[in-house]
């Protein structure tokens, strides 16, 4: 059933190891742990188990990295998140105290994020020892430093988010930050409300504010110019949109002000998500059209498995459980959008292709609705229904149900091409080896329909050659407009294809913009206007050739 690379991640990754750390497990009976471990939360196990075991067993749905690695194991505790937000407050406690937390979560394999903007900022007094304060930017270095050396259950390193809020008085040094190298272990992005993008949108002033103290004033546009350079010389910082968290915080008194690391959850300081991902490829069938009803029923069923796993699983620390557990956040997704796009015979870039998006995310939302009103019935409602949108006329079993992630190991399981919701990477490129000198590489899905269509290696080779089939002669024009990798894709339909699937997700969308090497700040500046006008929840992007690039999370990392 999985390909080579997923059979290779598999077993360096997910597999029980005996006393030698010989690969103890197939696939088949890791699919069987997970269905049997998660089942247990069920009055009758046995039918559950089955399908649980069935669309795992398919790869119709694809849990994340951490209930693969741990839940059900004889020898770890079963922690099944993989996103975290820490609390972060201005004293040496709370900052020794949440890395201390943060290194116990990396170690349970999960990613954690966090909002620096309460902590003061460097060089402001320190009354209790006469010093001065280090400040946000020496914090980040250290917490880089301990994520680094933390290597999760001997497979990844931490991967977090540090987000300061635009109206902090360190924010140039924290937006400047990743320019000089370092912070490898951070995805950082600024923090925006609606205030901010207005004061850059009138050309207005800006204050920067501690404790409700204005500290500066300046102009709007040179904390904006300052995000825009760094953006687009080394791909960070990325935004995220504060008031935008906050319209779907679902939990009323509460305020959203992090994400986890790759910014697909929003959560409250002390909450984790559990996620798992929906392999949209098997579900075109063969004409080219969305296998609705089976979509919907996969969907029914992974709500149900991850949300066995908030009371089947360990937390690292009692906080986190007692928060996960008030609100039992979820993450349903997808992956592999460019393989169904592909396969359905639509552009990425297309308003067909973007309808095609929003009609699965449509019906994954309302699948996922109603499998969890449904547990509301059965179950009963999440212990913070009582404080959250949806009292008194919705009881549902989770605060928030969906969500896209960058999906970096479950797409190399479902053995998709494209990640996520994004493109392919590239229809073909060359490149130099040591051992081969210059070979050629294809998309799969590109060389599947040159079979097809019988296209002749001289005309592969010209495509390998431009690294585009865009006017190729020898390639028929509706391959063309299907064949597009990221950085042929505008980043207007970036934008769009992340807004026509965000609408149905309440969680957020983890994407990332492509830019050409040529592009211009001006660039950078016109897409985070975008994503701001359509109600985004973040952005970001990268620039080919920018350096040094952003965290990269799953397959690839040691
Ligand atoms: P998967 O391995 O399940 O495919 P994703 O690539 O979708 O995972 O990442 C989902 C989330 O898992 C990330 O946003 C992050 O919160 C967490 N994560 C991913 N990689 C790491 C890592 N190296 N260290 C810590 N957390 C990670």
């Amino acid at each position: 059933m999985l390909s080579a690379d997923g059979q290779k991640l598999f077993e360096a990754r997910y597999a029980i190891r005996d006393e030698k750390g010989t690969v103890a497990e197939t696939f088949d009976q890791a699919v069987g742990r997970l269905a049997r471990t998660v089942a247990t939360a069920e009055k009758e196990p046995s039918q559950w188990e089955e399908r649980f075991a069935r669309i795992i067993g398919e790869l119709f749905f694809v849990p994340s990295t951490p209930i693969w690695a741990n839940v059900g194991k004889p020898d770890r505790p079963w922690q099944p998140a993989a996103c975290f937000v820490l609390p972060l407050e201005d004293s040496l406690e709370s900052v020794f105290e949440t890395l201390k937390d943060t290194a116990l979560v990396f170690k349970s394999g999960g990613g954690v994020g966090y909002n620096f903007s309460a902590i003061r900022p460097r060089g402001f007094p320190v009354r209790s020892s006469q010093g001065q304060a280090f400040g946000v930017v020496e914090l980040l270095r250290l917490y880089d430093h301990a994520a680094g050396i933390i290597v999760q259950g001997g497979v990844r390193r931490g991967a977090c988010m540090g987000i300061l809020n635009a109206d902090h008085p360190e924010i140039l040094e924290f937006i400047r930050a990743k320019l000089a190298g370092g912070l490898a272990n951070f995805n950082l992005s600024v923090g925006v409300g609606d205030a901010f993008m207005e004061a850059v949108r009138e050309n207005g002033t800006w204050r920067l504010v501690f404790n409700g103290q204005a500290i500066a004033e300046l102009p709007a546009a040179e904390v904006w110019e300052a995000i825009v350079e760094a953006s687009h010389a080394c791909g960070e910082p990325g935004l995220v949109f504060l008031d935008a968290l906050q319209r779907s915080n679902p939990i009323r008194g509460t305020v959203i002000a992090a994400t986890n690391p790759c910014g697909e959850v929003p959560l409250l300081a002390g909450e984790s998500c559990i996620l798992g991902s929906i392999n949209l490829a098997p579900m075109v069938d063969a004409a080219g059209n969305l296998k609705e009803v089976q979509l919907a029923e996969t969907v029914g069923i992974a709500v149900r498995f991850l949300d066995n796993l908030i009371d089947v699983g360990q937390y690292p620390l009692t906080f986190i459980a007692q928060t996960t557990r008030a609100t039992r956040r979820i993450g349903v997704g997808f992956t592999g959008l460019a393989d169904a796009l592909i396969k359905s015979g639509l552009a990425y870039d297309s308003e067909e292709g973007r309808a095609w998006a929003d009609r699965a995310a449509a019906i994954i939302k309302a699948a996922a609705e109603e499998a969890s009103r449904e547990l509301a019935r059965e179950k009963g409602a999440f212990p913070w229904w009582g404080r959250s949108v949806y009292y008194p006329d919705d009881p549902r079993r989770n605060a928030a149900l969906l969500s896209v992630a960058p999906t970096g190991s479950v797409t190399l399981i479902a053995a998709c091409e494209g990640y996520g919701i994004e493109p392919i990477f590239a229809v073909a490129y060359t490149k130099s080896t040591s051992a081969a000198g210059k070979i050629e590489v294809f998309s799969p899905l590109f060389l599947q329909e040159c079979e097809r269509h019988g296209i002749p290696e001289t005309v592969r080779s010209e495509v390998a050659r431009r690294g585009s089939c865009q006017g190729v002669d020898g390639i028929p024009a509706d391959m063309a407009r299907v064949f597009k990798g990221a950085r042929e894709i505008a980043p207007e339909d970036h934008l769009l294809m992340q807004a026509a699937v965000q609408k149905h997700v309440d969680n957020a969308v983890s994407k990332t913009v492509n830019l050409p090497r040529e592009a211009t700040p001006a660039d950078v500046d016109h897409t985070f206007r975008l994503a701001w006008e359509l109600g985004l929840k973040g952005v970001t992007v990268f620039r080919e050739g920018a350096k040094p690039a952003p965290v990269t999370v799953g397959a690839g990392e040691p």
